[in-house]
């Protein structure tokens, strides 16, 4: 395939993941959970699709990174991802960025930035580091409009829903 077209294949494949993550992350919304959406793949199968569960289970390792995780080696019956791509619609946190690296998911394809958790490029860049295995590879922006959007529009109703009458928070 000329180089130009596979691009094209690699980026239609992108967005169909985040597709995925993105209908998990609605879900969250509507769960009243910080909407993060993601899902493994491994080519054009789905293992797992999941979205944070936080508020819900009570367990602060309920990312939907974290739950991808979980039960997609679950059903790989092993816990190496090298063939395994994470779709997410946030950048990962510290602990999901370790995990990923961890667990040596051949690539994390994540949407919108967080310029204060993220650790995929923006704070650290864990998967990079060969104290983690460096084996980890990452792509930045697929339907970043939508993915940010969709958290926006999480923290403007929680703004909203938390003003007092004096208009403060
Ligand atoms: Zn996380």
């Amino acid at each position: 395939m000329p180089r130009e077209k596979e691009a094209d294949a690699a980026e239609a494949r992108r967005e169909e993941g985040m597709e995925l993550a993105l209908a998990e992350g609605r879900k969250a919304l509507a769960e009243g959970e910080v909407p993060v959406g993601a899902v493994l793949m491994r080519g054009g199968e789905v293992l797992w699709a999941d979205h944070n569960r936080r508020e819900q289970t009570g367990d602060p390792t309920a990312h939907a990174e974290m739950l991808c995780l979980r039960r997609g080696t679950e059903r790989l019956g092993g816990w190496r991802l090298g063939e395994c791509t994470l779709y997410v619609t946030l950048e990962p946190c510290p602990m999901c960025a370790g995990a990923l690296a961890m667990s040596r998911v051949g690539r994390c394809v994540w949407g919108a930035a967080d310029p204060e958790k993220g650790c995929c490029g923006s704070v650290y860049d864990l998967p990079a580091d060969p104290a983690l295995g460096g084996g980890t590879r990452w792509s930045a922006g697929t339907r970043e409009r939508e993915c940010r959007e969709l958290l926006q529009s999480f923290f403007r109703k929680r703004r909203t829903e938390k003003q007092e009458p004096d208009g403060r928070e």
